[in-house]
């Protein structure tokens, strides 16, 4: 089974998804996460909230979008503090190493 993961903060409320190494960051700065090389493992940083769900469930969701009324809900979950496939590490604003992956920070881009 396929989970997406993604990450919360707290302080600026934004839901990022994370990507192979590539560092992806909140508006606020605060919390940031990357995906390990496998697509499997994660690694987050500073106040990140790690988030997952069902990739069935959300295509599932999408393919049977309605027209009008309300949608159809997938189930998403906030993962555990202590979980095999996600690492809490030192990631807001930096680059280096996590796993054997090189990390490159995300481009900033300009918000309006
Ligand atoms: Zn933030």
């Amino acid at each position: 089974m396929i989970k997406i993961k993604l990450f919360l903060c707290p302080d600026c409320d934004d839901i990022v998804k994370l990507r192979t190494e590539i560092i992806r960051t909140c508006y606020c700065g605060h919390s940031s996460g990357v995906y390990e090389k496998d697509g499997l493992h994660a690694t987050i940083g500073g106040k990140a909230i790690p988030l997952g769900f069902k990739n069935s469930g959300l295509w599932f969701a999408l393919q049977n979008r309605p027209t009008s009324g309300q949608g159809i809900c997938f189930e998403a979950f906030v993962i555990p503090k202590i979980c095999d496939t996600v690492t809490k590490g030192r990631l807001a604003g930096e680059s280096g190493l996590v796993g054997n992956c090189l990390l490159k920070k995300e481009p900033k881009l300009a918000r309006k």
